[in-house]
């Protein structure tokens, strides 16, 4: 089942948002998207976690 996460439920204030087909592949795709718009160099653990959190599945 496909997997889509939007950056606000991260605790961002932004209206990014992917699709992916594993939790892997979003996850990478927001690690792209942390280091190129938030800045954020290497996403630590807990940002990780969170990430994982707010992965929903399509439907
Ligand atoms: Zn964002």
């Amino acid at each position: 089942m496909p997997k889509s996460l939007q950056c606000k439920d991260v605790g961002m204030n932004c209206d990014w948002k992917t699709q992916g087909q594993t939790e892997d592949e979003v996850l990478k795709k927001a690690s792209e998207h942390a280091r190129t718009v938030h800045k954020m160099n290497q996403m630590p653990p807990e940002m990780q976690q969170k990430v994982r959190g707010a992965i929903r599945d399509v439907r």
